[in-house]
């Protein structure tokens, strides 16, 4: 087996589209439609099962073992329904979003600062069109705001309030958080875990497994155009490489 059987890579998207041109700084966070669907077509031909983040906990307890991963994509972009759910579906994966709750229908604005087009969001239809489809909705904050650089009671407003939102519309409970930029401390991390979440991904860099925090779980990157079988060999030399 290639991938092993005890630390789970989890993967990290953000938008599914063409390629913007090289000058939009957001070029990296970006997977065109058809590269998408060879990793994913890739993993599967080898046995492989791409899994939501809410769906992995087991796996990552140590309670199971398999020969699966997992799938996340930050922001909640149209362009995931559009170009990703198809792929996820025929291939019986199932995956984790994470959700701007006060952004339903409008664009990444919190990346006005970068050079980039903007690019719309779900609407609150599309969000429960991806629940429908078997996919999880996890929470990403209210605002995307960077959660150690508020008060404790805008963080704390910022998690409670956003997991209450997505509760109430999905009729589903909200176990999975992301921290926005991958911005995280202490305090933070106190404050996800007190809200009620069961888990939450990083933006650092790495498999996860029974010894992770499972507040801090590290991801794995999916840059650009990169080709299915480099991105599996990232993943396998992510699974032996020795934590810092
Ligand atoms: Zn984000």
């Amino acid at each position: 087996m290639l991938l092993s059987a005890t630390r789970y890579p989890i993967l990290m998207y953000h938008q599914i589209r063409p390629l913007p041109p090289p000058s939009d700084r957001l070029r990296g966070l970006s997977v065109a439609p058809d590269a998408f669907r060879r990793q994913m077509t890739l993993f599967r031909r080898l046995g492989y099962r791409g899994l939501s983040v809410r769906e992995l906990q087991p796996y990552l307890r140590g309670e199971r073992s398999g020969k699966v991963f997992g799938i996340s994509f930050d922001d909640g972009f149209v362009n995931v329904l559009t170009h990703a759910m198809p792929v996820l579906d025929e291939l019986g994966f199932t995956a984790t979003c994470y959700f701007v709750a006060g952004r339903f229908g409008g664009e990444n604005d919190w990346d006005a600062d970068a050079d980039t087009a903007r690019s719309p969001l779900m609407t609150c239809d599309d969000m429960l069109a991806w629940r429908d489809h078997g996919h999880e909705i996890g929470s990403h904050t209210l605002d995307h705001i960077a959660l150690p650089h508020v008060p404790t009671y805008v963080s704390d407003f910022q998690l409670t309030e956003s997991k209450r939102q997505l509760e109430v519309l999905s009729g589903q409970r909200v176990e999975s958080f992301c921290y926005p930029y991958g911005n995280q401390d202490a305090r933070v991390r106190d404050q996800v875990a007190a809200a009620g979440y069961g888990n939450a991904t990083t933006t650092r860099r790495g498999c996860a497994d029974a010894s992770n925090d499972p507040f801090l779980l590290p991801r794995i990157p999916v840059a650009g155009g990169v080709g299915a079988l480099r991105l599996l060999f990232k993943c396998a030399r992510w699974q032996v490489r020795r934590r810092g």
